[in-house]
């Protein structure tokens, strides 16, 4: 079985290509800057030499079809022809109340998906144009959405509902969604094979460290609570995004600059977070060699970030009432041993036993406290692809089932 795994942003489409009798990877590859005169396509089919190609690419239906093209290239291809796929997995940001789970997408899932851009404008207009690239680039090949929400579907109301007047839950379904839920549940699964324990036995805190963060709280294989809520913007301090704040403080800084709403979400959601506070940078990379230049609103911004991610670690121990297994995971999780060691730190109170050395190796699955820790804490690299690509495998087969 040969699966294809896409995900659509506003200006970029990635995708993989999985042989799932031994989940590897055939080729992955990504365009970019999709909308410019200089878009590139970089594909990489596994073993042989990436290509590049430079060109403009107007739009999402365009970019899928350089993919097809790619993907079926006599040189560089992997596939003779594109029916050798047996099912396309879509990435989908928000899957609001309504999908608990992965769905088949049938037209109903499209009217739900359009239904649904209201909450979530910047990020699935772009998967809903690639679902209709693909109906037209390889046609016939059916496909599953597999949702960031999903995951979280389980939290009970306690911890889904604002303290706001209920009614404007019940009339605008405004409540914590959470987001980075392939992730979890990816990161879920894996704890269980390393630790040969089934996670029904386990309080997991997986702490999801990209360009966006979150941290969530897994209690017997269930999401129980997590830091974004109705958008990807509350919680963590992020690279662009500011995470909690006083909401007071967004009436008073319209007021105050004169902006609208959408000024006011623009500042929030791309100027904030380690660039707004460092001046400096979105990517923690630079902001980490600013500060060890001196410059101290990097070493500010680093520090608020650390401070950010302890007290939501903090607050879901006590929430579960403990803690087994925290894990660190995403760009910043997988490779910086800076932030893992000043979250680590502050633990010691929990029992975390932390374990220098260990914490010196970036990329690979492994625990960066000693072997007796009270508290494990894992380095586990994540595999949003791989886990859309299960999905979209276990879906599939659900569907033969049905039909023989
Ligand atoms: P996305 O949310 O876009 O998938 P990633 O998971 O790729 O993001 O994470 C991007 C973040 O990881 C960036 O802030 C980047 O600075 C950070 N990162 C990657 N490598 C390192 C590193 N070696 N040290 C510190 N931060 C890193």
């Amino acid at each position: 079985m040969k699966i294809l795994v896409l995900n659509c942003g506003s200006s970029s489409v990635r995708y993989q290509v999985f042989g799932m009798s031994d989940e590897r990877v055939m080729a992955k590859g990504v365009v970019e800057k999709i909308g410019l005169p200089d878009a590139t396509l970089t594909h990489r089919p596994t073993g042989r030499d990436k290509v590049e190609i430079v060109t403009s690419i107007p739009d999402h239906a365009t970019a899928i079809s350089m993919m097809a093209d790619a993907l079926t290239h006599p040189e560089y291809g992997i596939v003779e022809s594109l029916d050798q796929i047996d099912i396309v997995g879509h990435r989908i940001v928000h899957g609001g109340a309504h999908f608990i789970g992965a769905a088949m997408i049938d037209e109903q899932v499209i009217a739900e998906l359009e239904r649904l851009t209201e909450l979530a404008p910047l990020h699935n207009p772009p998967s809903l144009a690639g679902i209709h690239a693909c109906e037209e680039a390889i046609p016939g090949v059916p496909m599953v959405a597999v949702f960031d929400t999903a995951f979280h579907q389980t939290m009970e109301p306690e911890a889904y509902l604002y303290p706001l007047p209920y009614e404007m839950y019940e009339r605008h379904g405004i409540r914590r969604f959470g987001f980075h839920g392939t992730s979890n549940k990816y990161i879920t699964s894996r704890v269980e094979d390393i630790l040969k324990t089934p996670a029904a036995d386990l309080k997991i805190i997986n702490c999801h460290l990209g360009n966006g963060c979150s941290i969530t709280a897994i209690q017997g294989g269930k999401s129980v609570n997590t830091s974004m809520g109705f958008t990807p913007l509350e919680g963590l301090m992020m690279g662009t995004r500011c995470g909690d704040v006083d909401p007071a403080v967004v009436a008073y800084i319209m007021r105050k600059e004169n902006w609208d709403a959408h000024e006011a979400s623009e500042c929030m959601n791309k100027r904030s977070g380690l660039l707004g506070v460092s001046g400096v940078s979105n990517d923690l990379r630079n902001v980490i060699e600013e500060a060890e230049k001196g410059h101290m609103r990097s070493q500010l911004a680093i520090d608020m970030f650390c401070k950010s991610i302890v007290r939501y670690i903090g607050a879901y121990m006590a929430e579960m009432n403990g803690v087994d297994v925290i894990v660190l995971t995403a760009g910043v999780g997988e490779n910086s041993p800076l932030i893992r060691e000043k979250v680590c730190r502050h633990l010691e109170f929990a029992g975390v036993e932390f374990d220098s050395e260990e914490n010196k190796i970036n990329g690979k699955e492994h625990a960066i406290t000693k072997p007796g820790s009270k508290v494990k804490v894992m380095v586990i690299p994540t595999n949003e692809e791989l886990m859309i690509a299960r999905e979209a495998k276990t879906l599939l087969e659900k569907r033969h089932v049905a039909i023989d």
